[in-house]
């Protein structure tokens, strides 16, 4: 492959550049030439002279192009409105294919199903790179009609973006007309065409986890029971402004879908609270914040895009989110490009999405770098030294913004194991146990529950004090600490009341069982200084996964009170109920 990269000026200098590349071809071996046209603030009438441009000079050539926020070109953000990119193919072998559609929410389904079938009868497609206008609609159904094509089709693509405030995206071809509810595919394969993809964040999650409790498709409403906006007015001091977008690009949502971690930024705050983001947020989904500092960005740029270099490709294409320009500011956002261009000529553009098929399933990003690596043939060796990344101007910056993070999420650590975990023991206090139980009953897997009672406590207290009182539930609580995790791993223990436990035996009934009698032996043979020798009684059994929470614990209850009630120091199992 071989590829021209022209910033545009003006109609003659375009016609004397693409007069350049038809002598080259002249004198090379070529296949196909595919422009891609990238306009920041594109305006109709220069775009179609663009287009007719190429058309007279290279009839044969495809051309297409979208609106974005900003071209990349050379691995570094173009200083110019329009960026022309040229790739020539040079293998006879190589096909390519260009297909442009309206995309509404209506025709998403149509759409995809239309392309699906194109690639049906075009066996030779080994990857679809898009651009498409997202303005206005959910992307979910679109991706997962996507995510039906021929499995081992790599599938790319980037959000064209609005090119005024309140404008909408264009996108356009040489299949079809500049329009603003509008997908083009660009099909590529053949027998020496290749391929390699990933998607870079380096935004790292921050802070609490915040459970999606109300969404609507693409609305997303509650957080936690709390309308959505408020998490970043009341964590984030953002307020529902005009540049509440901008402002939380910066902090968009890490959760995980489809096995991998997504960003998903909001694209607008309504009056009600809720938050309209650019994908269909599931209820449940459990959610973070997530911030990007300067370091950690590079690095993870310098790691995952190690994949893009061992392919040795000839071509790279970025779909960088303008939320990173954004972020970085235009003096510094090639610093994650740059890297790309000491491979292989890089282009790309500032996007409102990025697309990526990963695992089978076509996923929207956001504040992601979505890569590609492109070849034809064999690859030349690889040169394996270090993608060179400039660190030294964030020394300052950056270990304030880690450090402050770091902080944030230990401190965030200790207070959700505090909220969650009684005082005096460290075990987890009741709300929490009985949480575990009923999500354990709920998932239908083997549950056995102990319940264990000291006895006679009351006359421990009596005869010598609190203290040594507190002694003994303190003896019990090691006793549960260090021999649950020896001997049952996955077992959790919780303080049901003064000197009440509750363990949570995620295993059949003997199990449980046999873990009673050796609790029971064992905190017998404890001794304390003043208190000596005490007992406890313990009630066991096992759920059946149909049954009500209250009547398990109900009925380990009435085991742990028979124990009592036949003399204590003893075990008392009770089966789950017969059907
Ligand atoms: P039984 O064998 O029937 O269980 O008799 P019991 O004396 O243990 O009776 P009960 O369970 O009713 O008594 C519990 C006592 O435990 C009452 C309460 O004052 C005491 N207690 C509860 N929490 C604590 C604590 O944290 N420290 C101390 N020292 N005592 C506590
Ligand atoms: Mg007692
Ligand atoms: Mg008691």
């Amino acid at each position: 492959m071989k590829q021209f990269q022209l910033a545009y000026h003006d109609i003659p200098t375009l016609q004397r550049e693409l007069q350049k590349i038809r002598l080259w071809k002249k004198s090379a071996v070529h296949s196909h030439t595919v422009f891609q046209i990238l306009a920041e603030h594109p305006r109709r009438e220069v775009v179609d002279s663009i287009c007719s441009q190429i058309r007279r000079s290279m009839p044969d050539a495809l051309y297409f192009g979208c609106s974005t926020s900003g071209s990349i070109m050379n691995g570094a953000i173009a200083p110019d409105e329009i960026v022309i990119i040229c790739n020539i193919f040079e293998y006879p072998s190589t096909k390519t294919m260009l297909l442009q559609y309206t995309l509404t929410s209506e025709t998403a389904a149509d759409v995809t199903a239309s392309l699906l079938e194109v690639l049906q009868d075009n066996p030779w497609v080994k990857c679809v790179e898009f651009f498409t206008t997202i303005r206005g609609m959910s992307m979910t159904e679109f991706c997962d009609g996507l995510g039906k094509a021929r499995p081992d089709i790599r599938i790319f693509g980037g959000g064209a973006y609005n090119y005024e405030p309140d404008g909408n995206a264009c996108v356009f071809s040489s299949v079809g007309e500049w329009n603003e509810n509008s997908v083009v595919f660009w099909l590529i394969g053949g027998e020496d065409f290749h391929v390699e993809l990933t998607h870079i964040t380096g935004w790292k999650p921050l802070g609490k986890v915040f459970h999606v409790t109300r969404s609507e498709g693409s609305r997303l409403i509650e957080l936690d029971h709390m309308p959505a906006y408020a998490v970043y007015y009341k964590y984030l001091n953002i307020r529902n402004d005009s540049h509440f977008f901008t402002n939380t690009l910066e902090f968009p949502f890490f959760y995980e879908h489809n096995g991998i971690n997504i960003l998903r930024a909001p694209v607008s705050s309504e009056p009600d609270g809720s938050l309209i983001m650019t994908s269909d947020m599931e209820e449940n989904v459990q959610a973070r914040l997530a911030y990007g500092d300067p370091q950690t960005i590079l690095e993870s740029v310098r790691n995952e895009g190690r994949i893009i270099r061992d392919f040795a490709p000839e071509l790279i294409w970025v779909f960088s989110c303008a939320a990173r320009r954004t972020f970085w500011g235009d003096s510094e956002v090639s610093k994650e490009t740059e890297p790309f261009q000491a491979m292989a000529p890089t282009s790309g553009f500032y996007t409102s999405s990025e697309f990526l098929r990963t695992n089978g399933y076509v996923n929207q990003h956001n504040v992601t770098l979505v890569v590609a690596g492109m070849r034809e043939g064999d690859p030349v060796a690889v040169d394996k030294t270090e993608m060179e990344i400039d660190e030294s101007v964030f020394t300052g910056k950056v270990s304030l913004i880690n450090r402050l993070a770091s902080y944030i999420n230990a401190a965030v650590r200790d207070l959700e194991s505090a909220a969650i975990r009684d005082g005096m023991t460290h075990l987890y206090n009741r709300a929490e146990i009985q949480r575990r139980i009923a999500e354990r009953l709920a998932s239908g897997k083997p549950l056995s529950l102990i319940m264990m009672d000291i006895d006679n406590f009351k006359s421990v207290n009596d005869t010598f004090g609190h203290q040594e009182g507190d002694n003994v539930i303190i003896g019990l609580t090691e006793l549960l600490h260090s021999g649950i995790p020896e001997h049952n791993p996955d077992a959790s223990a919780g303080r049901w009341g003064g000197e009440e436990f509750m363990l949570l035996m995620p295993y059949e009934l003997e199990y449980a069982q046999r873990a009673a009698a050796r609790i029971c032996k064992d905190f017998s043979e404890l001794q304390f200084p003043k208190a000596g020798g005490q007992t406890l009684s313990l009630g066991v059994t096992q759920a059946d996964p149909e049954e009500p929470l209250d009547d398990l614990l109900i009925r380990v209850d009435k085991a742990l009170y028979e124990a009592k009630q036949t003399g204590k120091n003893r075990c008392v199992i009770y089966p789950a109920p017969q059907k």
